[in-house]
């Protein structure tokens, strides 16, 4: 008899469902980051000769490795595309809507985000990003309005949302030129690392607002590590949070403040709901920069590795990570090359197929060696004046900070940087099919406790339901 009640209990205790409590959700947004982005970290990890991974395994692949793996359909109430306004809105609330409304359903309902529900059920919550917070994705936990612009409305909302932690970028959307001047502030600001690049997006302003609004805050990377108290407000940039490829000093990375809103969060007995997302991501996709996109996954890819080990030792978590829609429609390529460029490749003993270049995998390897953003090369590089604008100069300038060098003829051939440029990213087999975004079926993962057994194909609305199941059933 007592073998058999022990028999029970041990039956019991390694039962999936008392082995897998339901109390913490992390979910992770990689804004713009389709398959193909995805697929960049994917490879850089694997194929690089200089990959920074040992194991040549990246920690996404790791984490999707061990996930659930679905595919994500994104489409709007009345489009193929999304925005982040629509995205973010199908995500948090589980409504369908059109792109730039954000929290607001196709209805006009605002319903109620997974932020808030999770409140009301006694859980601690927070919002990380590196751009701005009043931005769509953080914003559509608590804003609920027809236009992702009407920024004073929504970073009210986001001050009124209950939210325990909020971290990002942005103080540009808390503040006017009258708060910016204002006597009372001065010393505040004189607090704030990167005051001169503030550029205040409010006429009125919710500067008195924000310091009389019960939560510290903290402008850098200094303050982020000291804060100790169950509430925080992180503002680490005017708009987004300098960029990975040439990050600032001051500012804290994706999976330093990750860290802290976790630390914070954790601390409340019911669990909690933390949003991270990844939006820088998205606007080097807008710029077609992959060595800049790169660094931004490389970041997030650090911030994956913390939150998979996070999880694995709190397994009462589920991690879900997925992007909102896909930006710029990256991709590599082979392309035919013929003349000049054809003899010097088959004389170099490149690797070319019936004259064909499939980009190689050491092009990897150049792309993880750009030091700044393509447009910021661009501006630096025409600053410098007509007459030192050499053939030689831009060579130069191109191989110290794209690490690939052009011949000289094929520059003076170009005749200028910006066509110079577009050689070498030509030369990589990148591509690029808009500036904008695409309707690309995206990649989901659940990880963890309650994770979906078979995720299949979704729409982004039913993550949102996956979420609020997890939520309610850990209650
Ligand atoms: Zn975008």
């Amino acid at each position: 008899m007592r073998k058999i009640f022990s028999l029970f209990i041990a039956l019991f205790l390694f039962s999936p469902a008392f082995a897998q409590g339901k109390k913490n959700v992390i979910f992770v947004v990689a804004d713009g980051g389709g398959p193909a982005a995805m697929g960049l970290l994917l490879q850089y990890a694997r194929y690089a000769q200089n990959s920074p991974y040992a194991d040549r395994t990246s920690n996404m692949e790791k984490l999707f490795s061990a996930s659930n793996l679905g595919i994500v359909l994104n489409a709007t109430k009345e489009t193929i595309v999304s925005d982040s306004a629509a995205a973010g809105t199908h995500m948090a609330k589980g409504t369908l809507t059109y792109p730039e409304y954000l929290g607001m359903g196709a209805d006009g309902q605002i319903g109620e985000s997974l932020m808030k529900k999770a409140q009301k059920l006694g859980m601690a919550t927070g919002l990380v990003t590196d751009v701005y917070l009043s931005d769509a994705t953080p914003a559509a936990y608590a804003a609920g309005t027809d236009s992702r612009r009407k920024y004073e409305e929504i970073s009210l909302s986001l001050l009124n949302s209950g939210a325990d932690v909020l971290l990002g970028g942005g103080l540009n959307y808390f503040i006017s030129d009258q708060d910016l001047q204002d006597d009372r502030y001065s010393g505040i600001f004189k607090k704030v690392p990167y005051r001169k690049d503030l550029e205040p997006a409010l006429q009125n302003g919710l500067f008195q607002k924000l310091i009389t609004s019960g939560y510290p805050l903290v402008f850098d990377k200094k303050g982020l590590k000291k804060a100790k108290n169950k509430k925080l407000i992180g503002l680490f940039g005017a708009s987004a949070i300098q960029y990975s490829v040439n990050p600032a000093e001051y500012a804290p990375n994706l999976k330093e403040m990750t860290e802290k809103a976790i630390e914070i969060l954790s601390k409340n007995e019911k669990g909690f709901f933390l949003m991270v997302e990844a939006g820088a991501l998205d606007w080097m996709l807008h710029d077609n920069d992959q060595g800049a996109a790169l660094a931004e996954l490389l970041e997030l890819d650090e911030t994956l590795g913390y939150i998979k080990q996070w999880a694995d030792d709190n397994p009462d978590t589920m991690v879900i990570v997925t992007a909102d829609h896909d930006t710029g429609g990256f991709g590599f390529q082979y392309r035919k090359v013929k003349g000049e460029e054809l003899n010097l490749k088959q004389e170099q003993g490149y690797p070319l197929y019936d004259k064909k270049d499939y980009s190689v995998k050491s092009n990897l390897d150049i792309i993880a060696k750009q030091t700044k953003m393509q447009r910021d090369m661009r501006a630096e590089f025409e600053a410098l004046g007509e007459k030192r604008q050499t053939p030689k100069a831009i060579q130069d300038y191109l191989k110290a900070n794209m690490g690939y060098e052009l011949p000289l003829d094929v520059i003076e051939d170009k005749g200028d940087f910006e066509d110079s440029l577009k050689e070498v990213n030509k030369r990589l087999g990148v591509v690029w099919s808009t500036g904008n975004h695409t309707g690309s079926p995206l990649f989901v993962s659940f990880y963890g406790s309650g994770a979906p057994e078979k995720p299949g194909i979704l729409h982004n609305t039913e993550i949102n339901k996956i979420i609020e199941g997890f939520l309610y059933d850990g209650k």
